[in-house]
């Protein structure tokens, strides 16, 4: 199969006028000008016309099974009060609701051009089903929490490890997510780390998301620290940043995709970019609990790739009353509206090639390459080439169609162009 359009986005490589994209067996076979390619036609030929073709986007951190909660809970006046609120509205939930929430989130980012997601699992017993019901690709992170704990750290990480080695189904991977240094211990970091290591699987963390979890850390006070004191041990608050408690350890290594990361400190962004972690920025979710300023600055000059993520629309504002949905575009747009200097085409890579980095999936997703999967996504652009990157940023609503493994499995308003040679 060839899919052609007026312009195509390899990401890697620039944007080519009246490219196309040669698919088989679910990979890209070739990429390249229509002219050239023409001759490589053996099987159906889709003219997508005034359209711009390019890699589907890679979420880097959402939570699908809190879609539902969208505009459930308004903010609070401190991220402590927001996190009891959350558990409160968990609470009244059972496996159907979360369920239902996990598929409509997943159908969301679809629609939204989103092939890939790195998803929080605080329901693993949704997965087995959930998983096969959707075709996006979906790496599974199985969260864990130390809490009032009623195992040792290592049991539950083994617990969970054995529980993510059974899991079967679906087309992304796995791997684990303590959920933040606030909400585990320094043991369950570490056997973490072990374990991950162990298998070769990925691990994703909350990091210095609130100035209440950094006070915690560095100076073992404030709001954070007083409710949390009868919940866990406190000897590792008043040692240093939330960061600097990651790399005591042991969990600052390269397979680390570390979400949030807006409290640093002195030495934290070398760290990171030392020590090869990825950093996951969700601008919306950012606006809407009023954190300090993002520093991508000074994560970008330590070297620290940074990519992009919705989180779960409970901590996204609606907008002029309407519903808010999981798309990565909106989350460009929220970007762009408080770093209005970035480069697009950095911008780009934040949702594509930086996505697949922190999935290990370099040279499989996030790129048009040869060998690559045939992830796709399509929307409609008429404008300049030269613009074309700073314009596909700002769509909004639907893409005009979604390819994963080379099968269509999302439409809208992609009518065939009109026959051209
Ligand atoms: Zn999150």
């Amino acid at each position: 199969m060839i899919l052609r359009a007026r312009i195509v986005v390899p990401v890697t490589a620039p944007p080519l006028e009246d490219g196309a994209v040669l698919i088989s067996g679910g990979r890209i076979a070739e990429i390249g000008r229509w002219e050239d390619l023409r001759k490589l036609a053996s099987g159906p030929v889709h003219d997508l016309g005034e359209s711009v073709l390019m890699p589907g986007w890679i979420n880097a951190h959402c939570h699908l099974d809190y879609t539902h909660l969208a505009g459930q809970i308004a903010p609070t006046r401190n991220f402590t009060e927001w996190i009891k609120s959350i558990h409160a509205a968990k609470s009244a939930w059972g496996f159907s609701e979360f369920a239902l929430s996990w598929l409509d989130g997943a159908r969301q980012l679809i629609e939204s051009g989103t092939t890939s997601v790195a998803n929080i699992e605080s329901v693993p017993e949704l997965l087995p089903q959930c998983r096969d019901a959707t075709p996006l690709r979906i790496w599974s992170f199985l969260e864990l929490t130390a809490l009032r704990p009623r195992l040792s750290p290592a049991q539950l990480v083994d617990d969970a490890a054995t529980w993510l080695r059974s899991l079967t189904g679906g087309s992304g991977g796995h791997g684990l997510s303590p959920h933040a240094p606030y909400s585990t211990t320094p043991g369950l970091l570490t056997a973490t780390a072990r374990v991950a290591a162990n298998h070769g699987w990925p691990v994703t963390i909350h990091l210095a998301e609130s100035d209440a979890e950094f006070e915690m850390f560095m100076y073992r006070r404030g709001p954070m620290h007083d409710w949390l004191a009868a919940q866990r041990p406190m000897e590792d608050c008043g040692l240093g940043s939330p960061v600097q408690a990651l790399e005591r350890s042991g969990m600052l290594t390269p397979g680390l995709i570390a979400v949030h990361v807006n409290r640093l400190w002195h030495d934290d962004a070398r760290l990171l970019g030392e020590r090869g972690a990825c950093v996951v920025h969700c601008p919306q979710s950012h606006a809407y609990f009023h954190h300090s300023r993002f520093p991508r600055p000074e994560l970008d000059a330590a070297g620290v790739r940074i990519c992009l993520g919705t989180d779960s629309l409970a901590s996204t504002h609606r907008s002029r009353g309407i519903r808010p949905l999981l798309s990565l575009f909106d989350e460009v747009r929220a970007l762009l509206q408080t770093d209005a200097h970035l480069d697009p085409q950095r911008v780009l890579e934040m949702v594509t090639i930086h996505g697949a980095h922190a999935l290990g999936q370099l040279g499989v997703l996030g790129e048009l390459i040869p060998g690559a999967r045939a992830d796709l996504t399509a929307v409609p652009y008429s404008g300049s080439l030269e613009a074309t990157v700073e314009n596909v940023l700002q769509h909004h609503g639907p893409v005009s169609g979604t390819w994963i493994d080379g099968r269509l499995v999302f439409h809208h308003q992609l009518n065939p162009a009109p026959a051209r040679p």
